[in-house]
């Protein structure tokens, strides 16, 4: 049986005060709960907020993370680094960093490989556009995202690491696959898995992203292979987030 997770990615919103008052009212609200609940913040706000999460179960989380370990990288943040801090995932290949930073599918697996070397859990986030779906290559595309990743760190790396598919149509669009579709993807995503390893397959948790809201958020995590959500715009209000995290 796989845990649920439920991660909140932040993005560049907020203020050290503002994101302490939601990591309060967060801690305040989950209440016992079996998944586990994490929020992915601005690099320079991770210590604050795990100053505020620290008596709470609720795990704290990167964006990104650098692709190499450490030198002359002027504005990267490495994954010893991440570690330092206290940081229990980071985000690799959100399509964000894709898109508007040039990130590569190898720069990716790098990322990947770069936090699992320092125990830091790499999400690897994986999806297809708008277009790429419509010339029917989801499928395609998820490959080449996750054979970069299997061929770099190796299938048994996926025992401490966690997908995320987020169509990339359905990022902060307000327009959220539908269960079944996003089913089928993260089907498919498992049978790939499988196919090199049936216990890593079984045990690595994919989540959905993609304008997932409080009520949305039952339907898809009901899905017998989607393993709770990646939680952009919505992660930023307590009480909407909190639903999500009770929707599991
Ligand atoms: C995300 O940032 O990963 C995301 C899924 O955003 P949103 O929930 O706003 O679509």
């Amino acid at each position: 049986m796989r845990q649920s997770l439920i991660m909140g990615n932040w993005k560049m919103n907020g203020n050290l005060q503002g994101g302490q008052q939601l990591a309060k009212a967060l801690a305040e609200g989950l209440g016992e709960v079996q998944q586990e609940v994490a929020v992915c913040v601005p690099f320079v706000y991770l210590s604050g907020i795990r100053d505020v999460l620290a008596s709470s179960p609720i795990s704290l989380g990167a964006q990104n993370v650098a692709d190499q370990a450490s030198g002359a990288y002027t504005g990267e943040v490495s994954a010893a680094m991440l570690a330092d801090i206290g940081a229990k995932y980071a985000l690799v290949g959100h399509s964000e960093r894709r898109s508007y930073y040039g990130d590569t599918n190898q720069t990716v697996a790098n990322r990947f490989c770069q936090a699992q070397k320092q125990n830091v859990i790499p999400v690897l986030c994986v999806g297809e556009t708008l277009e790429e779906r419509e010339q029917d290559r989801t499928f395609q595309v998820v490959d080449e995202q996750l054979d970069a990743v299997i061929d770099a760190a190796g299938i048994e790396a996926f025992a401490n690491a966690v997908i995320a598919y987020e169509p990339v149509w359905a990022i902060g669009t307000g327009k959220t696959a539908s269960d079944d579709q996003a089913q089928e993807v993260h089907k498919y995503i498992r049978e790939r898995i499988a196919a090199r390893s049936q216990t890593i397959a079984d045990k690595v948790q994919i989540l959905y992203g993609g304008s997932v809201k409080a009520d949305n958020a039952k339907a898809l995590f009901a899905m017998p292979d989607i393993d709770g959500g990646l939680v952009g715009g919505a992660s930023l209000d307590a009480k909407g987030f909190l639903q999500i995290c009770h929707s599991v």
